[in-house]
């Protein structure tokens, strides 16, 4: 056999068992490189999405309805069609050249579009080096941790209804019902401010939240007014600008302070409030906005109660804290007929389960957004 033939055959044996090959993947921190599967669909290398979600920490969703398939990756999004080439990314089209596939409720991506076009898209995140796929996977940020606070305790019952019916007795009971679902069906870890009947001041609640990272926080109450008629439901998240309602449930949770945690504390609320309000909230305060429209659509769709809005307010238990954060006011104890609803077991599960479905709600989008 002429050598130049040999050479031939050399390389398209070389170039069969390249295409066989699984890819290569080195994720930086770790020493060892991992093996990407490759399987041959077509004629041509393919990689199941779901064994490269865990190496770019990426998530893949299906919307049957419309038959796209989404993929979140690096805080971006990509949307593909089965069988086609074509995908787009951040408002453009590109070509991947083989199409999407889907075999089994299973998507299959082109080997090309890993080690061609993820590189492309993000330089700085993927590589190819010496024929190995470097990736820097993002941090997992996603909504891991979550703080219920049930608002008064202990020596402070919050407010009292006429039947004798107390603020933090409600506030526990419906937080405590929120705090299992979210730990069953989210698989989130739920920290409570207190999960029996004890006092806590306003600010050990902020901290207790720093100091534990929490991703969001979540403070519980129960409303009061002098108006008797007075009714509904109102979600709060920090602001220092706001309404005259805003202002009454302001004074009435802010009361507490003085009350219960002495006269010189205020002040100290005060200061304290004007260094931190500002450093910590703006950040958080779109994503506050978002938690408390989330929570407050599904709690009035959810209890058919009044709707009293989304309000933003100056709450000490808001300032400080160094994450998304809103205050829930789930009706008026000093109304009658809200009163007898507030009490009631199933009530309060209902109010729980549609909390639930809020932050479920914004989890999902949060996640997304922040690339889990
Ligand atoms: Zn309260």
């Amino acid at each position: 056999m002429p050598k130049s033939k040999y050479i031939i055959i050399v390389l398209l044996l070389a170039c069969a068992a390249c295409l066989d090959a699984d890819i290569s993947v080195l994720l930086k921190n770790e020493t060892k490189t991992r093996q990407l599967e490759t399987v041959q669909l077509e004629g041509r290398a393919y990689v199941r999405v779901d064994n490269l979600n865990p190496l770019l920490g990426s998530i893949a969703k299906c919307e049957y309805q419309d038959n796209r398939m989404y993929l979140y990756a690096f805080g971006e999004q990509f949307i593909f069609l089965p069988d086609s080439a074509y995908y787009s990314f951040n408002n453009e089209v590109f070509n991947m050249h083989y199409p999407l596939l889907e075999l089994d409720s299973t998507f299959y991506l082109p080997e090309a579009f890993v080690l061609e076009q993820l590189p492309l898209h993000f330089p700085d995140s993927v590589a190819i080096k010496a024929n190995v796929l470097q990736i820097t996977k993002p941090k997992d940020r996603s909504v891991q941790r979550i703080i219920l606070d049930p608002g008064h305790g202990g020596k402070d019952p919050g407010a009292v209804g006429k039947c004798g019916f107390r603020e933090k007795d409600i506030n526990l009971a419906v937080a405590l019902k929120l705090k299992q679902f979210l730990e069953k069906e989210l698989g989130v870890t739920v920290l409570m401010t207190r999960s029996d009947d004890r006092f806590v001041s306003l600010s050990d609640r902020t901290k207790f939240a720093n100091d534990n990272r929490a991703d969001i926080f979540v403070s519980i109450h129960t409303n009061a007014s002098n108006s008797r008629s007075a009714k509904g439901l109102e979600t709060y998240y920090l602001s220092t600008a706001m309404t005259s309602e805003a202002r009454a449930a302001e004074a009435l949770e802010n009361g507490v302070v003085e009350i219960y945690e002495g006269k010189g504390e205020k002040q100290k609320y005060d200061d304290l409030a004007f260094i931190l309000s500002d450093l910590s909230q703006t950040e958080h305060l779109e994503n506050s906005n978002i938690l408390a429209t989330s929570v407050h659509q599904n709690l009035v769709a959810g209890t058919r109660g009044s709707d009293r809005g989304i309000k933003q307010a100056n709450f000490y238990v808001l300032r400080g804290a160094f994450m998304p954060s809103i205050l829930i006011e789930m009706g008026f104890i000093s109304n009658a007929d809200e009163e007898v609803l507030l009490t009631n077991k199933d009530y309060q599960d209902r109010l729980a389960r549609t909390m639930f479905e809020g932050i479920k709600r914004f989890k999902y989008r949060f996640d997304r957004i922040r690339s889990v």
